[in-house]
């Protein structure tokens, strides 16, 4: 019973020493954590978990971690699952006796395909009693069916869906069709599981696997390591987001092993530093006054962390292997181009890569690089707008039929010949990038930029940023703590100012459609409005903020319908938070992201957007919102959140300067 306060990672376990952790342990586990909505209880229960598996059979630990955030690999690994509702119906159905139509009903009905599945397997006799599910397997099982690819491998997965589904109890089948399903719907972010992991390690430290009485609660010597602890596994996870190589380090060499191998690494991508929005340059002056900072053109492309690993060093009877000055060449064979999201673009761009030895000097044997790939009009020497980049094949491209040139500007250096730079300031990596790359006209550029201190020089220098075809500026500081590379943060050190809401609300949105309301008149074929929603990864819901209709082009509707058609399903799903008075006539899954703009942010009775972070009852909606373009480069949960959101409400000058200043809630 893992939700039991004073818990002994042994003799609270439900299995033995060297067994493999029943997939009920987890389930049961989830099965807890779905029932508290309070962050730190749901922390302490999984930690209970971990302990036991870290202390009984720590080779579950890995599958274990994964399954609670649902992942199969590493994200840029793209192994992912989300079968379609309708297989696992049917697979259900087929085990339980159901026909489809009937399972659909109830799916209907409770909104939750998993506790369906639950509900039909407890009502189900059966004749044997299938051996207990170990969760090590139903994770090689997950796998198996992620791979599964091509039209003729449905059968298969149903197949191989079923034989699991048969074999579960309790709420196993809740869990296990959910994980199928794409979504575990538990609230769990990513960093209490980290935060799991910390306290897990602090209370059961790995590798000597002391048991900690945790009866009488931590002391505050224990609280001490315990943040120590979290901060070690988040930075190392930050530099290093693959659990792969981890967790085995975890176990094996305990928590402070973790920076000395786990490190940034090319062909790891990291999550990349982001920016605060600005609404003006006496904002950047405000956060900025005092410091060295400098203002880089903001193009419009798409981000491009770019991965030069080196060949590895070569190893002679001549050439002993730890020889100190063997110089190390760049391997291009292996270097990748990530996406902001961490997914593989390497053949996307076979051109970039192409042109790689032009940008590298003959000093550089490894690197990673922050960039921007935009398109780019070779002939004129000209910046293009994002939408013709957006026209390029998004896999597999033959360079030979390439037709959107690219030109990549590059920003930032996180890593050179093996050692990361993200701990440097600013103008230290930039000088090195300067010092070991070189630009060549069309293709390689330095992201363009001054250094300023006053309000003049910032507002000259978004002029000139935006007479060069760029979105505005993107604000860095340049020296001190302050200007180090800060993996996976939206950070105040980088401020966005763009040119398009310098007088609105600070910056647009990226949002969830939700659904489609049918077009009258000259709409009539197609949705002449949306419903639109944000994410809010604490809960894992989508909560409805404003519905759309403007903005768009006759054309922009009929391409947006006919996708959207392609993600109509018949009701909404029970993670949708909205107001009756806002129910579209057609649905669909969380699938389009679009970029949209807005007059301003307004508290709402009826929109869920932010319930709670602003004030109690209220959520918060989008005045006057306008269609500006698709983001498919950004995955649903990649929309803006709800806390983002209450962050925007609460920035608005309106709302600054009302006597009594609300702040977000956590
Ligand atoms: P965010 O990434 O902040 O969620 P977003 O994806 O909507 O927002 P923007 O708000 O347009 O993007 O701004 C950040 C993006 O700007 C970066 O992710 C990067 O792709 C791009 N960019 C362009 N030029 C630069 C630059 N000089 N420095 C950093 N980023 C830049």
């Amino acid at each position: 019973n893992p939700a039991k306060a004073k818990y002994h990672p042994i003799r609270d376990a439900c299995w033995s020493e060297g067994q493999p952790v029943p997939y009920l342990a987890l389930a049961k586990t989830l099965e807890a954590i779905e029932g508290t909505s309070a962050r730190l209880k749901m922390i302490e229960i999984l930690s209970n978990y971990f302990r036991s598996v870290m202390v009984l059979t720590p080779e579950d630990l890995l599958p274990s971690v994964y399954m609670c955030l649902n992942q199969l690999a590493p994200a840029y690994h793209s192994l992912e699952l989300g079968i379609a509702e309708t297989y696992l119906m049917k697979a259900i159905g087929q085990c339980t006796g159901r026909t489809l139509a009937q399972v659909k009903a109830a799916a209907q009905k409770s909104g939750d395909l998993g506790l369906v599945a639950e509900q039909a397997r407890a009502t189900q006799r059966t004749m044997f009693q299938s051996k207990p599910l170990e969760a090590r397997k139903v994770f090689q099982a997950l796998k198996d069916v992620a791979h599964m690819t091509g039209q003729a491998s449905v059968n298969k997965k149903i197949g191989k869906i079923q034989s699991l589904y048969v074999a579960c109890r309790n709420a196993e089948a809740r869990y296990l069709i959910r994980s199928l399903a794409g979504k575990l719907r538990i609230g769990l972010a990513e960093q209490s599981v980290l935060q799991a992991l910390a306290l897990a390690a602090t209370m059961t430290p790995p590798p000597q696997r002391d048991v900690l009485d945790a009866s009488k609660g931590l002391t505050p010597e224990e609280f001490k390591k315990l943040d120590a602890t979290a901060l070690l596994i988040k930075t190392t996870y930050c530099e290093c987001p693959n659990y792969d190589l981890l967790i085995p380090v975890l176990l094996q060499h305990g928590a402070a092993a973790l920076p000395q191998h786990c490190r940034l690494t090319p062909g790891v991508p990291l999550k990349p530093m982001l920016a605060h929005p600005t609404k003006g340059v006496h904002e950047v002056l405000n956060r900025f006054e005092g410091l060295e900072f400098t203002c880089e053109w903001k193009y419009d492309g798409e981000r491009a962390q770019i991965h030069v690993p080196s060949l590895p060093a070569p190893s002679t009877p001549d050439t002993a292997p730890d020889a100190p000055d063997t110089p190390l060449a760049p391997d291009l064979a292996k270097a990748a181009v990530f996406s902001r999201n961490q997914e593989d673009n390497t053949s996307k761009y076979p051109d970039i890569l192409r042109r790689l030895p032009g940008l590298l000097k003959e000093s550089v044997s490894s690197c990673v690089l922050d960039c921007e790939a935009v398109a780019y009009d070779v002939v004129n020497k000209q910046i293009l707008p994002f939408q013709i980049l957006s026209t390029r094949k998004r896999k597999d491209a033959v360079e030979s039929e390439i037709k959107v040139q690219v030109c990549v500007f590059v920003f930032d250096l996180l890593f050179l010949n093996g050692a990361s730079l993200v701990a440097r300031p600013l103008r230290e990596r930039r000088d090195l990038l300067r010092q070991h790359c070189r630009e060549v006209e069309g293709e390689w550029h330095f992201a363009t930029s001054v250094d300023c201190s006053t309000t003049e020089e910032v507002a000259a220098a978004l002029d000139a940023a935006v007479r060069g075809s760029c979105e505005g500026l993107m604000v860095k500081t340049l020296s001190g703590k302050d200007a180090t590379y800060e993996i996976a943060r939206r950070s105040r050190n980088w401020l966005k100012l763009k040119k398009d809401y310098l007088d609105g609300v600070g910056d647009t949105l990226d949002v969830v459609v939700l659904g489609g309301y049918s077009g009258r008149g000259k709409r009539t074929g197609v949705f002449g409005g949306f419903l639109l929603a944000c994410y809010d990864p604490q809960t894992e819901e989508y909560q409805s903020l404003c519905k759309i209709g403007t903005g768009f082009s006759d054309e922009d509707l009929q391409t947006l319908s006919a996708t959207l058609k392609e993600h109509v399903i018949e009701g909404p799903r029970n993670y949708y938070r909205y107001d009756s008075s806002h129910e579209p006539d057609s649905w669909f899954a969380p699938a389009a992201v679009w970029e949209v703009r807005c007059a301003d942010l307004s508290l709402s009775p009826a929109h869920r957007a932010a319930l709670g972070l602003v004030e109690p009852d209220k959520g918060v909606s989008l005045r006057f919102p306008r269609f500006v373009r698709v983001r498919d480069d950004k995955t649903p949960e990649n929309a803006t959140s709800a806390q983002q959101v209450a962050e925007l409400y609460l920035s608005q000058d309106q709302v600054k300067n009302q006597t009594s200043k609300p702040t977000v809630q956590d």
